[in-house]
């Protein structure tokens, strides 16, 4: 069945009105899951002035009442969690449990929310003064927006909207064109939980309702997850316009295997950051710089494991990995495959080779060794399932090779060794990293966000930064000299 999708607005589903429609595509069938129409700046206006009417009252609803809805929301979702992770994999391509890992990590972000009531408070100190008494209290500002990519769309929603809407703001949510869906059956949840009108909202849309957003006046701040150069875009923007905004952009992430590694854990590890999601993950480690002692045997194992993986659409039984989100994109990863070959790398693993169904956007797990740190295919960002191996002579290169990126996302280590640890813990350049874990991935009452080019602004995602990124801070001094 393909889904016609609408932008809610003040507790109303309603067609977007802007001219051009899009289309989602099942990218391991081809079939059309959904159709939409893009936003217009008006259709951006009339949700932020909703918002704007929603916000006085609820900002004035007493906390306790405000996470009512989101406990039910917490519910909505964990009941329809089946159902949002089918809809989840038909429109962006990845495995069953992919989507259902994504979807209990965005369920926590409302638990988390669920908590506001104590996360909110600032502080009172009696007698700070002579006769006086002082009193920080947060105040929500108004109308927030988030902005989302395709890779987690029921996942990464739910980084911002419960946070802006529980700490007592409006929320608008503007998802990837490319993966809508699942952000319509979330808010379609929204919707049962019993949130006043108004106060979270959906516009669909692209570059031309982002940039709406962006500009309007009325909205307070922008949360925005992509690739770099719309981040960089959306940072500058949004603060040339007077706005709050966190930006979080692309990745490239490293592994690095010491010497003293556990190397079957650490190869299993490799290969499921690199490889889950597709290698579509900001965190994924796509580079593995690996000790010059164990690399012949390190990629042998990777290899050889990698082999092994299946390639199929993400709703079948025993797949290991589905397609890319589209054809196009597949274009794009191929073309980095070919750089690797023609800048002398070796092409250990060739996913182009690897058994794939004939429909869909699909490619094999591919594993290039002997990569030249500096080469493009180690430097940027492909987003899809190409490893590259690195040889370092030792910890201090291996350290400098991670540095050296202008990414700073995520960062991992495979080592026996504490002091390896310490100072990887210490000299490492990234905003989430890992020992003996391949993804860095932090639970929801941890921020999450990046360094460097991965990152504009400075709060970041989840856990007490979204309370300070949502809220301001007043202080209250008070004098009763009588008293
Ligand atoms: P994208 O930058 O193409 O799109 C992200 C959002 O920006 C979409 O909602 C899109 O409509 C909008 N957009 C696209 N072009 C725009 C423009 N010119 N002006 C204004 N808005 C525009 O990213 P994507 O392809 O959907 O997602 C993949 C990227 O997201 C990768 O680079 C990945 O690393 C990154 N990502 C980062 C994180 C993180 O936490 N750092 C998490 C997930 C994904």
């Amino acid at each position: 069945m393909t889904r016609e999708l609408q932008n809610y607005i003040d507790g109303h589903w309603t067609p977007a009105t802007g001219p051009a429609g899009g289309q989602v595509t099942n990218p391991a069938t081809g079939d059309t899951v959904a159709t939409l129409d893009y936003s217009t700046a008006d259709d951006v206006d009339e949700a932020v002035q909703a918002g704007q009417a929603a916000f006085g009252e609820w900002a004035n609803t007493p906390v306790e009442a405000r996470i009512q809805p989101m406990f039910e929301l917490k519910n909505l979702l964990e009941a329809q969690q089946d159902e949002l992770a089918e809809t989840l994999v038909r429109e962006h391509g990845k495995t069953f449990k992919e989507a259902k890992g994504e979807l209990r990590r965005g369920i926590e972000n409302v638990e988390v929310a669920c908590g506001i009531p104590s996360m909110m408070q600032a502080g009172h100190l009696p007698n700070a003064a002579p006769e006086i008494d002082e009193t920080a209290v947060r105040k929500p500002l108004g109308v927030f927006a988030a902005i989302t990519p395709f890779n987690f769309p029921g996942m990464i929603p739910l980084w911002f909207l419960p946070y802006a809407v529980a700490t007592g703001n409006a929320f608008i949510l503007k998802p990837s064109e490319k993966t809508p869906v699942t952000a319509q059956r979330i808010v379609e949840l929204v919707d049962e939980a019993g949130f006043p009108d108004g106060v979270v909202q959906l516009v669909n849309g692209d570059a031309d309702a982002v940039n709406a957003l962006i500009e309007h006046p009325g909205v307070e701040g922008v949360s925005f997850v992509g690739s770099t150069p719309v981040a960089r875009h959306v940072y500058e923007s949004a603060a040339t316009h007077g706005k709050r905004v966190q930006a979080q952009g692309g990745a490239k992430n490293h592994i690095v295997v010491a010497e003293s590694a556990d190397l079957d854990f650490a190869a299993e590890q490799t290969l499921g950051s690199a490889f889950a999601n597709t290698g579509q993950r900001c965190l994924a480690n796509p580079v593995a710089v690996v000790d010059e002692a164990i690399y012949e045997e390190f990629a042998e194992r990777l290899v050889h494991e990698a082999a092994d993986m299946t390639v199929a659409d993400g709703l079948s039984d025993d797949v290991d990995m589905g397609p890319l989100i589209s054809g196009q994109h597949r274009e794009n990863v191929l073309d980095y495959i070919e750089t690797g070959i023609e800048d002398g790398a070796k092409l250990l693993l060739d996913g182009r080779e690897v058994e794939v169904p004939a429909e869909g956007s699909f490619l094999g797990p591919t594993i290039f060794g002997d990569v030249d740190p500096d080469a493009t295919i180690a430097r940027e960002e492909i987003f899809g399932p190409v490893l590259a191996l690195v040889e370092a002579s030792d910890f201090d290169h291996a350290l400098d090779i991670v540095n050296r990126s202008d990414f700073g996302n995520a960062a991992s280590l495979f080592t026996d060794r504490g002091s390896d640890a310490k100072r990887f813990r210490h000299e490492v350049d990234a905003g989430n990293l890992a020992v003996n874990a391949g993804t860095a991935a932090p639970m929801a009452f941890f921020h999450f966000g990046g360094w460097k080019d991965s990152f504009f602004g400075d709060l970041h995602a989840q856990g007490e930064d979204m309370i300070n990124f949502y809220t301001d801070k007043a202080i209250y001094i008070e004098r009763w000299p009588d008293a």
